[in-house]
């Protein structure tokens, strides 16, 4: 993907057909016989970044596939400044349950950086989707005349009062409300709150299948040996990833098992506080560092997180709070037992003990004890990672989240 202004070109050549083999052939007819009505329509997909983390990963590849089966769609970003993203950072953690300070001159940043991308992008399409906060306001420099849709991809189950007061007024423009779980329905909206499901794509650079000969050159390329096992998480540097709960975790799993943690996080553009998180697990972790025990990696490369992904005995979700989860869903394609916190969207994917492990996201012992459980048992690690694996082709893949896509255009539409 690529920017031009503000329009992310990212077409990846890839047609809903290449999805056939993977999901059958009812999934795909069900797909085109959905689209057949939304022929010419035209869609357009707004967000605040092209890369890092979960949002961007989904429209990447949904908008070539919606463009496939019909529909135009395009995708612009609302690419603010520092000071917007730290704003929009702190709504962030403030919607996921932390107090928040906000002062008028804060509001007044975000309403103008939103009043200042309104003049740049002209929307005139049949459906528009706002993903996120962050161009949350944007509705209110429009003359509307289609439906508007705001996809909340953040956990909403507890969010901060006076910050949900603030945004409840701009989310009441819209026609539709999305978002990933049952228990972030809010109270007190006349809309449809409508629940959808992330989903990944299997044949994308991150999901693909490699070849051994593949991941052993990622790994060289990136300095990560393979001599021990590897346990990894994927994680932007962010708190409420809690990297420096994993590295206390992986100290009691270092006590028994001879084992490497990889930490993999790479910095988003929309995401203002990961360096200083980064810097707080470095120094905790300095020993291992200097060991080669645990390596930090902060690059932007898809086909690193796959083969780190593969290459790994186990996969770390240790969220405080996750929306949804993506790299759970990443992890248990590749066949992976995951093991993770019992927080948002992760028990919607892992059932306990049957696709991976759930635990408590403070029970440093516990993790650490399925760790190694996992470690030591082979077979155990075969039997979670098939059945992972499953549960991600009949739930999770783009071609569902395309599905659902193609019902609410119908019902929007119609
Ligand atoms: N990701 C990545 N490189 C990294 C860290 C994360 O490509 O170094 C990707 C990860 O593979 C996943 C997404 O960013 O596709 C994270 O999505 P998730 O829902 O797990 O969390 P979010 O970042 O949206 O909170």
């Amino acid at each position: 993907a690529y920017m031009d202004g503000i329009t992310c070109i990212c077409d990846n050549g890839r047609t809903l057909e290449d999805h056939r083999p993977i999901v059958g052939d009812d999934v795909i007819s069900g797909i085109y016989r959905k689209a057949a009505s939304l022929q010419g329509k035209r869609v357009l997909h707004v967000n605040s970044t092209y890369q890092s983390g979960g949002v961007a990963e989904m429209i990447i590849s949904l908008v070539p596939l919606m463009n496939d089966v019909g529909i135009k769609t395009q995708w612009n970003i609302l690419n603010g400044d520092g000071d917007f993203f730290a704003i929009t950072k702190n709504f962030h953690n403030a919607l996921q349950g932390q107090a928040i300070a906000f002062s008028d001159e804060e509001k007044g940043l975000y309403l103008r950086t939103n009043e200042f991308f309104s003049g740049q992008m002209k929307i005139d399409h049949d459906l528009v989707v706002i993903h996120d906060p962050q161009p949350l306001p944007l509705i209110r420099f429009y003359q509307k005349t289609q439906p508007w849709v705001w996809r909340c991809h953040v956990d909403l189950s507890n969010p901060n009062a006076d910050l949900w007061e603030f945004l409840k007024d701009f989310v009441r423009d819209y026609d539709r409300m999305v978002i990933s779980h049952e228990e972030y329905r809010r109270r007190g909206m006349a809309m449809e709150q409508w629940i959808c499901r992330p989903a990944i794509d299997p044949l994308s650079e991150k999901n693909r299948d490699l070849s051994d000969a593949e991941i052993a050159g990622l790994l060289a390329k990136y300095g990560v040996p393979t001599d021990k096992p590897l346990i990894t998480q994927i994680s932007r540097f962010d708190k409420w990833k809690d990297p420096e709960g994993v590295v206390d975790v992986f100290a009691r799993v270092r006590e028994h098992v001879d084992c490497r943690l990889v930490l993999c996080g790479s910095m988003a553009p929309d995401d203002p506080e990961g360096w200083a998180i980064y810097r707080q697990v470095e120094e905790k972790a300095r020993a291992f560092i200097e060991s080669g025990d645990v390596i930090l990696i902060t690059a932007e490369d898809h086909l690193l997180v796959n083969a780190l992904q593969r290459a790994s005995c186990v996969i770390l979700q240790k969220s405080l709070r996750e929306g949804f989860g993506l790299t759970v869903t990443e992890g248990l394609w590749k066949g992976q037992p995951v093991i993770a916190s019992r927080v948002g969207g992760i028990p919607l994917q892992i059932e306990d003990g049957e696709t991976g492990f759930l635990l408590e996201p403070t029970d440093t012992d516990g993790f650490a004890w399925r760790i190694r459980q996992v470690l030591e048992n082979p077979e155990l690690r075969e039997r979670l990672g098939r059945a992972g694996k499953e549960h991600v082709r009949q739930h999770f893949l783009i071609t569902r989240l395309l599905t659902d896509y193609l019902d609410m255009l119908n019902a929007e539409l119609a």
